[in-house]
């Protein structure tokens, strides 16, 4: 169909310069991920020839009150379940990295303030002796077995090859001076209570343990420096923890002798906890706790965790410790033991949120991958850090001394628990490489996250996860980023880069780009197919598309593999009507006739002005073409092209229909699909959402026509904040004033500062838009 009449109305703004671009985006991934092969799949799922190690562990661990030391014996057995046969182990010793000498400090750098704390000077100075003494190494025999520390990584040579499929028990004794985790940081370490001369322990990373040896890494045994966090293998752990006997213990794993270590009073009432789904039973009550505060047990017992199936074991141990809990029914698995342990000092917060938030954590978390296939999972209450084990987190959230908190306390309290309670799904059962790739674990886990804290208040003040909350760190010098596929250690701002990116990523793939039904499909296939195995990114990118059908491979280039910002432009918009005069009868002129048309439409109508001799021209070939009559007038001309106009061509002259130019300008780099809002003159509204893949056959600038009965107001371009738009200036016409807000600045020394979590923004999140 034509339309050979048009009213013109032309608006038109500024033209911003792109710059050329190398690849088109929406090319296939190709080199940029590996190869699939027998173990991983093209699919995204465990090759056929899938493969895994498996390290067991039985040990028994003393904890010295007095000096704040720890030791240990262990045995392990390593089972050989690759192809290859391995000639030495590869053990981590991370707590090597609170060495004087630990290559994290050596090469951590910063500059001198004008004010300094004395945890800070503490951190400079690191000359404390907090590495691990490792006293022997044998064979389960008891042959002494040689050794190579390097750093953080201990090399056990074998006197042979374990061959594929074989197993090899060894024993490893060990001690190390505990840490102030307060003054000296750390993710494991103690806290020393001044008011009542107490010490609370947090401990983790604590023994030698083996480091994953797999088809993608081989041994993964890059030191650890700090901030890329754990890669560890599977295994069925059997720990006994000999503490003073007032000592409360929490741990990964099913606590074995209970009448050993409980009264009959806390038997009972933990009995009675079992069937408790909504009111958290308490154990040791506050008043119980605080009696043994004061106390100083002489004896020692010994408290026996068994766990199977987990990549790692975690505990904490004080006498100050409340201990709650509340059993968590699941669809089709047997219930949860949903436990906390706090100091006095966590309350009141920690008796009002912290065992129901673990119960909320795990309900939504298996509602997007799968049910929880532990038996307990705890929430421990350790200040300024966010921790996470298997089945055992560490939280911060402490209240004023006085017992008030703030909003932002609170909030901060059930987000960290809920962060920290979730990495048991990522990365502890879908076990990726933490010390590779930090947003396998953190990106994904603050996705669910963030879906977590919705579905625990409406309007939960989630720092990240909503488009909008991603766009200041996104609109940042393009020097200082890093494309989220960056090894952990590299990455300089891991709080955006590594959570708050992709969690944003994964919610735009969901609520933009998707849809619901597709997306969550797509991630629980992931879920389940990698649950206790050890997937990678490749494994991921390739079973959202794999379960869905939606080419995702621009957005993986672009969010995963670039820097790129969304910053989409209204760049130019045509208003145009085909139109035509009601009755051509009415006509007394061709010059009225021509008077209803506005400049530029004369030449169309009026051919008289474009007639020449035909002695100019040769005629040989124009002749038998030309079907108009160059001398009839105006009015002649447009009546003969009202009689030569189809009935489809005329209803659309009829209708009056207004036509829309709207060109889009890609100014940040990153393609992302296209949502405008046309608000009408009639006040109405409605939201045309156009797939990324607009931008297939150019990159940079892209124009589309929309057909509308009604006139448009004015265009909205991301009405909803769904596309993490960096400079929303260009996004209205006709322009709009855009309200920018700043922040009143405020220490806060309290409640949280924990190193997965900022403090919450106060600005509430946009009204999802309007999809299911
Ligand atoms: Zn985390």
């Amino acid at each position: 169909m034509s339309i050979r009449i048009f009213i013109f109305i032309v608006f038109s703004f500024s033209v911003s310069i792109i710059s050329a671009q190398e690849i088109n985006k929406f090319e296939q991934l190709g080199s940029l991920l590996p190869t699939p092969n027998d173990t991983r799949s093209a699919s995204g799922a465990p090759g056929h020839a899938y493969w895994q190690n498996r390290a067991d562990y039985v040990m028994d661990i003393h904890l010295d009150d007095l000096k704040q030391t720890i030791s240990g014996k262990e045995t392990i057995t390593y089972h050989n379940q690759s192809p290859d046969p391995l000639q030495y182990l590869w053990l981590q010793l991370d707590q090597n990295n609170q060495s004087p000498d630990a290559d994290g400090y050596s090469t951590s750098t910063g500059k001198l303030g004008e004010r300094i704390s004395a945890s800070t000077i503490a951190r400079y100075e690191h000359n404390l002796d907090r590495g691990f003494n490792i006293e022997k190494i044998t064979s389960a025999s008891g042959d002494s077995l040689s050794y190579t520390i390097n750093k953080t990584m201990m090399r056990v040579d074998l006197p042979q090859a374990i061959a594929p499929g074989a197993t090899y028990s060894f024993k490893v004794e060990w001690n190390y001076n505990i840490n102030n985790r307060i003054k000296e940081g750390g993710r494991s370490g103690y806290e020393y209570f001044t008011s009542d001369s107490n010490y609370l322990y947090a401990i983790a990373q604590f023994y030698p343990r083996m480091c994953v040896y797999d088809d993608i890494n081989g041994w993964q045994h890059k030191q650890f420096l700090g901030s890329g966090e754990f890669t560890v293998p599977f295994g069925n752990y059997d720990v006994r923890i000999t503490v003073p006997g007032d000592h409360a213990i929490a741990a990964t794993g099913v606590l074995q002798n209970s009448k050993d270590v409980l009264t009959k009073t806390q038997q009972d009432r933990f009995n009675k906890a079992k069937s408790s789904y909504t009111t958290p039973v308490l154990i040791i009550t506050p008043e119980e706790a605080l009696e043994k505060e004061s106390q100083r047990s002489t004896d020692e017992k010994t408290w026996n965790f068994k766990a199977t199936n987990v990549r790692d074991f975690a505990w904490a141990s004080s006498r100050k410790f409340i201990w709650d809990a509340i059993a968590v029914k699941q669809s089709a698995s047997p219930d949860v033991m949903a436990m906390s342990m706090y100091p006095k000092e966590g309350n009141p917060l920690w008796e009002k949120y912290s065992t129901k938030v673990i119960a909320h954590t795990l309900r939504w978390y298996s509602h997007y991958t799968f049910d929880f296939p532990y038996p307990v999972a705890w929430s421990v209450h350790t200040d300024r850090i966010g921790m996470e084990y298997p089945m055992i987190a560490f939280n911060g959230g402490r209240p004023a001394a006085d017992g008030t908190y703030s909003n932002g306390a609170k909030y901060g309290m059930i987000g960290v628990i809920i962060h920290e309670v979730g990495h048991n799904y990522f990365p502890m059962i879908i076990n990726s490489d933490e010390r590779k790739w930090a947003w396998m674990d953190e990106g994904l886990n603050t996705f669910i996250q963030y879906l977590a804290e919705q579905q625990w208040e409406r309007d939960f003040p989630s720092g990240r996860g909503a488009a909008f909350n991603i766009v200041n760190y996104m609109k940042g010098d393009q020097a200082t980023l890093d494309p989220i596929m960056s090894t952990s250690d590299n990455i300089r701002n891991l709080g955006s880069n590594a959570y708050g990116k992709p969690a944003t990523a994964l919610n735009i793939l969901r609520e933009t780009v998707m849809g619901r039904e597709l997306f969550d499909k797509a991630f629980k296939e992931y879920a389940m197919r990698w649950k206790f195995k050890h997937p990678s990114p490749a494994d991921f990118f390739r079973t959202m598309e794999d379960a869905s059908a939606v080419d995702l491979d621009w957005f993986w280039r672009g969010w995963f593999f670039s820097t790129e910002a969304c910053d989409i432009q209204l760049a130019e918009i045509k208003w145009q009507r085909a139109d035509m005069p009601q009755d051509t009868t009415m006509m007394t002129s061709d010059e009225k006739f021509l008077d209803e048309y506005p400049q530029g439409m004369t030449s169309l109508l009026n051919r008289e002005d474009i007639v020449q001799t035909q002695d100019e021209i040769d005629t040989t070939l124009r002749d038998k073409y030309t079907d108009v009559d160059s001398k009839k007038t105006a009015k002649e001309n447009y009546e003969n092209y009202v009689k030569n106009l189809t009935p489809e061509e005329k209803a659309v002259i009829e209708k009056g229909d207004n036509y829309y130019s709207l060109t889009f300008k890609n100014v940040g780099g990153l393609v992302m699909p296209i949502i405008i809002k046309f608000v009408y003159d009639d006040g109405t509204e409605q939201i045309n959402r156009i797939p990324a893949e607009i931008w297939r056959y150019n990159n940079e600038e892209v124009s589309k026509v929309f057909i509308t009965d009604k006139i448009v107001k004015q265009f909205i371009l991301d009405p909803y904040l769904e596309t993490a738009d960096i400079d929303r200036s260009n996004n209205y016409f006709p322009a709009q004033q855009q309200m920018t807000r700043f922040e009143l600045f405020q220490q806060q020394n309290q409640g949280r500062g924990s190193r997965n979590q900022p403090p919450p923004t106060p600005t509430p999140p946009p009204p999802l838009p309007g999809k299911s």
